[in-house]
């Protein structure tokens, strides 16, 4: 998908949390290893999120520096 923002192509992928690492963005294709954990590759820096394990996809965009997730909220 396109950044609504800027208009350029968006990267997609998923969004990982675990207790350990953090909340990550893993690229589509890509997956992150250990090392890429302890050198803080993929960490999304604006998330406060304390979820015990989740993964979401995404897109994101490296210039603007925003994401869209896709999620359906329940009622
Ligand atoms: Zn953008």
């Amino acid at each position: 998908m396109n950044c609504p923002w800027c208009e350029k192509e968006m990267q997609a992928g998923d969004v990982l949390c675990d207790g350990r690492s953090g909340v990550r963005f893993q690229p589509e294709g890509k997956k992150l290893t250990f090392m890429d954990s302890l050198s803080g590759i993929g960490v999304v820096t604006a998330a406060h999120m304390k979820w015990v394990r989740a993964q979401i996809p995404a897109h994101y965009c490296d210039r603007c520096g925003k994401m869209v997730i896709e999620t359906k909220v329940s009622k």
